[in-house]
């Protein structure tokens, strides 16, 4: 049932284009090998068997505290599902409910349906730390006001798989949006997830880009990056502060970054905050970026070759740390490393294990707890195989 949407200001083509479906399950990571979707639809029977059982007052301080746990570890997709379930049970508790939808629907990108929820409540607040619903609803206004003005949706069939909203109709802009379906497809396949409406920011120009990133995401980008993908939006700038167009369309490098930054929206959909070794969600993103560019494999070859022969390999502990990890000095040798070990670990396991690996590090204590309960073993145990293993 489409209802929602952006209201008021735009044009009207815009308008009608920023409808937002509300109260659909967009995340359907429900083929083999999927234990988080196996334990959360069993978590979601029995929520609904405890909801028509239990007392609704005595319900609600657990319900509250489950659904501000869901939306601290940034678990959106299953918040947004548990607070429509209450919605319909308990009409009388719909501040905080909308509220909490409203927070859940702005994480992945849904912005119209977060206001909706949002801008009736005015200043409310469900708690004392928490900010006031006006307050994110200003948010979303600037970032109206500062989004690209055109709209485009690619859709399969009647499903909208992405909203585009782009400045320039232009070349460079038409060669992003050519990559979507191929994105959509080819990572959620690697995924086994399917997300519906997926917002997409394609700026022409710098300034106004940094200003919307700085709204939506309350920081700043800490060095220039024309591309990111986050729970629910992807962005991208054609040119740099300087006016030149970093990534040539319809390159090697332009395709592997939409399917690159798609597959880090994806990931962060399955494991909402949880911890992610740096290594190993670079590495399945350039897995992913290789789907669209094959050329990434064969370069990826050659610098494993060279960096083997010179014994340069970086430690584990610069692998798993984001600083080091993404320090200037060594962010190349570690993309490029964790590209090969990721390779390696799909090529001794298999797809289907990795991704088994991605859902239970979303909900095991730590990373090592999941990589021993996927594959028997901890990362460093690992990292020595893949280091001695002939290349
Ligand atoms: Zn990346």
């Amino acid at each position: 049932m489409p209802r929602g949407g952006y209201t008021g200001g735009g044009q009207e083509s815009r308008e009608s284009l920023v409808i937002l479906r509300r109260g659909a399950r967009t995340e359907k990571a429900s083929r083999k090998g999927n234990r988080v979707t196996a334990a959360r639809a069993i978590r979601t029977i029995f929520a609904t068997v405890v909801l028509m059982l239990s007392v609704p007052i005595a319900a609600h301080a657990s319900t509250f505290h489950e659904l501000a746990q869901l939306l601290s570890k940034g678990l959106y997709d299953e918040a947004i599902e548990k607070c429509t379930q209450w919605l319909e049970a308990y009409p009388e508790a719909n501040g905080r409910l909308r509220y909490l939808r409203g927070r859940a629907y702005h994480g992945i990108g849904w912005f119209g349906s977060a206001e909706e929820d949002l801008a009736p409540l005015g200043d409310f607040a469900p708690w004392p730390n928490w900010p006031p619903a006006s307050e994110m609803v200003a948010k979303i206004a600037e970032m109206r006001r500062l989004a690209p003005e055109h709209v485009k949706e690619i859709k399969s069939g009647n499903r909208v798989l992405f909203r585009v909203y782009y400045d320039e109709d232009n070349a460079w802009t038409r060669a992003l949006i050519a990559m979507l379906p191929d994105a959509w497809r080819k990572v959620g396949n690697f995924y086994k997830v399917d997300l519906d409406e997926t917002a997409v920011f394609i700026f022409g120009d710098a300034a106004r880009y940094n200003a919307f990133f700085r709204t939506w995401s309350g920081r700043f980008a800490k060095h220039w990056q024309w591309a990111g993908g986050e729970s629910g939006v992807l962005i991208f700038c054609q040119r740099d502060p300087s006016g030149a167009t970093l990534a040539k369309a319809g390159s090697d490098y332009f395709r592997g970054t939409a399917l690159h930054e798609y597959s880090h929206l994806v990931c962060r959909r399955v494991l909402g905050h949880a911890p992610i070794p740096p290594w190993l969600s670079e590495g399945m993103a350039s897995v992913c970026g290789a789907l669209a560019a094959p050329q990434d494999i064969i370069q990826n070859d050659r610098d494993v070759l060279r960096i083997a022969a010179e014994g340069q390999w970086l430690p584990l502990e610069a692998m798993t740390d984001r600083d080091r990890f993404y320090a200037n000095e060594t962010s190349n040798l570690a993309y490029t490393q964790s590209f090969a070990m990721t390779r390696y670990l799909i090529s001794q396991v298999g797809e289907a294990k990795v991704i088994q690996l991605l859902n239970l590090l979303a909900s095991e204590a730590n990373p090592d707890a999941a990589f021993k309960k996927a594959l028997g073993m901890e990362q460093a145990q690992f990292y020595e195989l893949w280091l001695h293993a002939p290349s």
